[in-house]
């Protein structure tokens, strides 16, 4: 292989919330990585794609300089990122190519405990220790309320206890650390998850190709994720009932059973979740050896 072929960049997050689940999502993708706790930069041995291994507050600035064509990274980290650069007037385009199935979490109002919270409006005039200023800005002015600021880059659930601030916006999951610190969660200012990002400017042929390689892989992954391939012994006449009990499939491959002649066997990829009371209520038609197994690629 050439050392002048263009090569696809893609950053992702080196580590954290983000890295175990992107790494993931690329390797089933079929993308052979290489990476090192010391590599940063990893080429990609059977694609021409390398790998960017940075913080994730980097990730969209690099992507909209075109430093990279592609970036793996939290909306909250990418929204704030664009509105900063909107209010400096710095260039802060994007395409958001595809959103992904990792990384959910609220960007959160939160207040000690003992604190009454009667409504947005009562927070007016507060201070709020937080790592993302513009996107709970934008929540702000949205809802009419004036808001200080505390930036913070880590631990921001302390602020209120030691008197930097008297509320806090941070990202929540689970609330559990909230909790641990005498918070409690009172608005929701943001819903995110992860997305996969590409640069503004159109790409050159050659790293378009590899994209459009890549983007269907993506996608067949996700939607594997969600599939389940089914497989079953159904009573021959019961097939009608039997499919109508398939959540989100499509037409039943029906095969026959060696000297079984009243049994046929079915195969289905049911894209929704199959639920223990539809296996209950195939076995109550008479089916049995109901098999549901997850699929690990999908394509067409
Ligand atoms: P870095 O350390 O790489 O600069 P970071 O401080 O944002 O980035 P993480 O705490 O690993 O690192 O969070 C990465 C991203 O994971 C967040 O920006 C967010 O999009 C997502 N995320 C999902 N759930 C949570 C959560 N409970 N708390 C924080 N982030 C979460």
């Amino acid at each position: 292989m050439s050392t002048s072929e263009p090569r696809l960049r893609i950053a992702m997050q080196k580590s954290g919330r983000l890295s175990e689940d992107t790494q993931k999502l690329l390797k089933l993708c079929g993308l052979k990585l290489n990476l090192s706790d010391r590599r940063l930069l990893a080429h990609v041995s059977n694609m021409p794609i390398d790998i960017m291994r940075v913080r994730s507050s980097d990730i969209p600035g690099l992507v909209m300089d075109g430093v990279c064509d592609l970036g793996i990274v939290g909306d909250n980290t990418l929204e704030e990122e664009e509105l900063d650069r909107q209010l400096k007037g710095n260039k802060s385009e994007y395409i958001r190519t595809t959103s992904l199935d990792f990384g959910g979490c609220r960007f959160s109002i939160a207040m000690p405990e003992e604190f009454e919270y009667t409504g947005l409006a009562c927070l007016d005039g507060l201070r709020f220790a937080t790592t993302y200023p513009q996107l709970l800005n934008r929540f702000a002015k949205a809802n009419g309320i004036n808001v200080e600021f505390c930036l913070l880059k880590g631990s921001v659930e302390v602020a209120p206890r030691v008197g930097l601030a008297d509320g806090i916006c941070d990202l929540v999951s689970t609330g559990a650390t909230l909790e641990a610190n005498g918070l409690k969660e009172v608005a929701e200012v943001f819903r995110s998850k992860a997305s996969l990002i590409q640069r503004a400017d159109p790409l050159c042929e050659e790293k378009q190709a590899i994209l459009d390689t890549l983007l269907p892989r993506v996608h067949g992954v996700m939607k594997a994720k969600e599939s389940k391939y089914i497989m079953l012994h159904a009573p021959k006449d019961k097939i009608a009932e039997v499919s109508k009990l398939m959540p989100g499939t499509e037409t039943p491959t029906i095969l026959p059973l060696a000297e079984r002649d009243n049994m046929v066997a079915v195969h289905v990829v049911a894209t929704e979740t199959f639920f223990w009371e539809t296996m209950e209520q195939l076995k109550a038609l008479g089916c049995h050896s109901i098999l549901v197994m997850p699929i690990e690629k999908m394509m067409g």
